[in-house]
């Protein structure tokens, strides 16, 4: 017997299984990985795997709005970020994990915890009844995603994610390569020599791009040709086709990265950021790409520093479907025509690990307050919360509704006298206060 029903045991069905356990409710949570059942970018059956970067982007909850994100989540009692914080390894100011030990952790927590039941299970059609949340990710099953098309009456939206490759640390050249953060910024565990940089000059990095270009890429079904790809997760190679300056401004550019043998910044960069606490992984940031795994171990070993790379695992694409939010769900993330049914982390179409996992926080806080009799209103807009859920609820505009990162655009605006530099700290401190008041009157 439980007391509600939670499907899909990712970051958002994880968090939302601990908020429900440590509010004193029952919780069954079903997971298909471990019972058989694999999505096609998980590796393991660990809960809260994190499928592609180890990284949960900017710690900073002063100037930054994912890492205010973190901050509203620490103070929520988030299972996620004590797992992060407790397995973090140096990323400057980023906050990036040893993902194993990361969602062995969260594994951990909710298998000791009384209240919980992981039961491995694939479930294939919406329940009819019960308290049940679904947070079965972009990958969800065929057979619950067409239960869901029928109930929804709507076709569910998609675009494209990417995976960047992982290289083991000890096949790459240390006297090519360096280790420095960008500006040799100090990060809170590191020592501003985080990432490993791998430094091109101009033709080495022309003829990369052009590599790019001709590279043999995955081929795609037709009906996949007109899907988008997520602007904040695009394959390297689509960046190299929209013009020969753009991965320089992006993700290669070697601004604030002295080399220190010529003692100059290089003319375009390859970084690699640590994956796992040993330090034997290393992830090439910014390196999501559909080219095939042959042309990807081709090219990628004439980056400077790389060309002996051993790559532990190699980058891919993934189709991922969400539904449309603003137009099915109500503001305490409910199915309008079946309102025992939540539905919580990127299938409601927001982007990305923490976002998905704040989303499974929300939802679970909703689901708690109703069981016991109560309804909790939705956090102010003002806060990185309440901002990300009213741009699923309904802020956005649903014939073209995209998944969506957490940023300052989805916040009510300053009042036009804030000046510039004072903006974004105006956000958090606002953020602090409007959280803290709706804390201490609805929780
Ligand atoms: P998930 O973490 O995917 O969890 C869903 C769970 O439900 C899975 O464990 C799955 O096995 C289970 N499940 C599915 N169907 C069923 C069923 N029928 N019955 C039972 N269980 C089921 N975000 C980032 O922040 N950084 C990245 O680098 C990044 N890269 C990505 C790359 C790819 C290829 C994809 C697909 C996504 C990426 N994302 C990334 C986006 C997103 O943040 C993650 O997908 C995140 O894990 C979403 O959390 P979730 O809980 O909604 O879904």
């Amino acid at each position: 017997t439980h007391d509600i029903h939670i499907i899909g045991g990712g970051l958002a069905g994880s968090e939302a299984a601990w908020q429900l356990a440590e509010a004193g409710y029952r919780v069954r949570l079903s997971e298909m990985r471990g019972g058989g059942d694999m999505t096609p970018a998980h590796q393991g059956d660990t809960l809260a795997e994190m499928v592609c970067s180890n990284s949960f982007r900017s710690d900073d909850g002063d100037s930054n709005a994912v890492g205010l994100l973190h901050r509203e989540m620490r103070s929520l009692g988030s299972i996620i970020m004590r797992e992060a914080d407790a397995t973090k390894v140096p990323a400057g100011s980023a906050l990036a994990v040893d993902r194993d030990l990361f969602s062995g952790g969260v594994t951990r927590a909710l298998s000791a915890h009384p209240n919980i039941a992981i039961v491995r299970e694939r479930v294939d059609t919406l329940p009819d009844d019960g308290l049940t949340i679904v947070a079965t990710g972009p990958l969800t099953a065929p057979g619950l995603a067409t239960s869901i098309g029928a109930a929804t009456g709507k076709d569910a939206l998609a675009f494209f994610d990417a995976i960047a490759p992982i290289v083991y640390r000890d096949s790459i050249d240390m006297d090519v390569a360096w280790m420095a953060s960008r500006w040799d910024k100090v990060g809170p565990i590191g020592d501003g020599k985080d990432y490993i940089n791998c430094p091109m000059d101009k033709d080495q990095y022309h003829a990369f791009v052009q590599g790019l270009i001709d590279g043999d890429k995955t081929d795609f079904k037709d009906w996949e040709t007109d899907t988008p790809y997520f602007e904040g997760c695009m394959p390297i190679e689509v960046m190299a086709e929209r013009g020969v300056e753009t991965l320089r401004f992006g993700p290669m550019k070697g601004v604030g990265l002295d080399n220190p043998r010529t003692g100059r910044w290089p003319y375009a960069v390859v970084q690699l950021r640590q994956d796992n606490a040993l330090g034997t992984l290393w992830n090439m940031v910014g390196f999501q790409t559909k080219l095939k795994h042959g042309a990807q171990v081709e090219l990628f070993r004439t980056i400077p520093g790389l060309e002996k790379a051993e790559f532990a695992r190699l980058g891919g694409l993934h189709r991922n479907s969400f539904i449309r939010s603003p137009e099915l769900l109500d503001g305490q993330l409910r199915l309008k025509s079946a309102p025992h049914i939540r539905f919580a982390g990127q299938i409601t179409g927001c982007e990305g690990y923490v976002e998905s996992a704040a989303i499974g926080l929300i939802a679970a806080r909703f689901a708690a307050a109703e069981l016991g009799g109560r309804t909790l209103p939705p956090p102010p807009p003002e806060t990185a919360l309440g901002a990300l859920l009213g741009h699923i609820t309904g802020g956005a505009d649903a014939a073209s509704y995209q998944p969506m990162n957490v940023n300052f655009g989805l916040f009510p605006p300053l009042a036009e006298e804030v000046r510039k530099k004072d903006r974004k700290l105006g956000y958090t401190q606002r953020a602090g206060t409007a959280l803290a008041g709706w804390m201490k009157a609805a929780i």
